[in-house]
């Protein structure tokens, strides 16, 4: 199998047939095999019946995944990557918002040998104060943050090579994270406008309140991919911090009381300097259980601690190191 699109379907009965139907137009005369993972996130309309209307029709073609209650976007997206068997990862939305005719040109790109080929949407068809605004502001954020330099990590259609969304879970609202993850097993990426259109069937699924969790999750992410393997740079460099703090405020607090006498016991300078000693004491000891957990992460699961591109070595070495049986 070459490609596998995964669509994440929570409530989109009317859109389906006609996104069905434009990922035949897109797909049809490629020369790909395709597959069309549906999940269904637990919606409450007719989406599943007509998903199971499209299996029955073109079995050749689609899978159906059924959730038993409502996930979210991301753990449905989870799911269709867990059941996919492609070789390339298409991921995009059910409700006709993105365009399925943008793929073929997105396949190319995977071709030339790019792991990720992250949608943009230039020109975003939806309310602007709301959604294109907020979002606006958390590309940027995430961006500076993450060093991964997209223009919109929320598009969902992004085209992904299969080896690099293994090694990672993805939580809460973090499928618009899945670029920076893929970017730290040392994936090539490349950006690429796509078309936006506006929703024509159904409703919008989320409001302003979607932008706190993403910053939330940004904050985790970042924690993850800087400090995951070495908690103790963070915690420690914190206390340490904390503790230099709690020692320059004591000297001040003694050159007072030889200077200009001023009792140290009863200053609240002196209840600070034993905060911040306190404190700082606590997040050394903080990071080294860190470390403990970091090891049993690693350790338990036989997860590197780095990705292999590929290895290059003559097949004749192979041979003169392995013994062949000969028959
Ligand atoms: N979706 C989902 N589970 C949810 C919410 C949304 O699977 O709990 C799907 C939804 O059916 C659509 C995609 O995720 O295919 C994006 O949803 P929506 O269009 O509401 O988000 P937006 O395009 O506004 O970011
Ligand atoms: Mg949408």
């Amino acid at each position: 199998m070459n490609l596998s699109l995964v669509i994440p379907v929570y409530n989109e009965e009317e859109s389906l047939p006609h996104l069905h139907q434009a990922l035949h137009a897109a797909l049809d005369n490629l020369g790909r095999s395709w597959e069309v993972i549906y999940v269904d996130d637990g919606s409450g309309d007719g989406s599943l019946a007509a998903l199971e209307k499209l299996a029955a029709e073109d079995p050749g073609h689609v899978m159906v995944v059924e959730l038993r209650r409502n996930f979210g976007q991301t753990a449905a997206i989870a799911a269709g990557i867990d059941h996919a068997r492609g070789e390339i990862i298409v991921l995009l939305d059910a409700d006709l918002q993105n365009d399925p005719a943008d793929i073929p040109m997105m396949l190319d790109y995977i071709d030339q040998g790019y792991d990720v080929v992250s949608g943009w949407r230039k020109s975003r068809k939806d309310n602007f104060a709301t959604r294109t605004l907020p979002s606006r502001i958390a590309n940027g954020l995430i961006s500076v943050t993450t060093g991964v330099h997209l223009h919109d990590y929320g598009c969902t259609l992004k085209a992904y090579r299969r080896d690099v969304l293994t090694g990672f879970r993805l939580y809460g609202e973090m499928h618009r994270f899945i670029p920076v993850y893929a970017h730290a097993v040392g994936a090539r990426i490349i950006e690429v406008t796509v078309r936006h259109h506006e929703r024509k069937y159904g409703k919008a699924k989320y409001g302003l309140e979607r932008t706190l969790k993403v910053i939330l999750d940004l904050v985790t992410v970042k924690f993850l991919l800087s400090f995951a393997n070495k908690p103790i740079y963070l915690f420690g460099g914190a206390g340490i911090g904390l503790m230099v703090l709690s020692v320059l405020t004591l000297i001040y607090l003694m050159l007072r009381r030889i200077l200009v006498e001023i009792p140290v016991l009863t200053s609240p300078f002196f209840l600070m300097s034993v905060m911040f000693f306190i404190l700082g004491f606590q997040s050394i000891l903080m990071g080294l259980i860190a470390e403990l957990l970091v090891r049993t992460y690693h350790e338990s699961q036989h997860k590197p601690t780095y990705t292999v591109r590929r290895v290059i070595q003559r097949q004749d070495a192979l041979t003169s190191i392995i013994p062949v049986n000969e028959s």
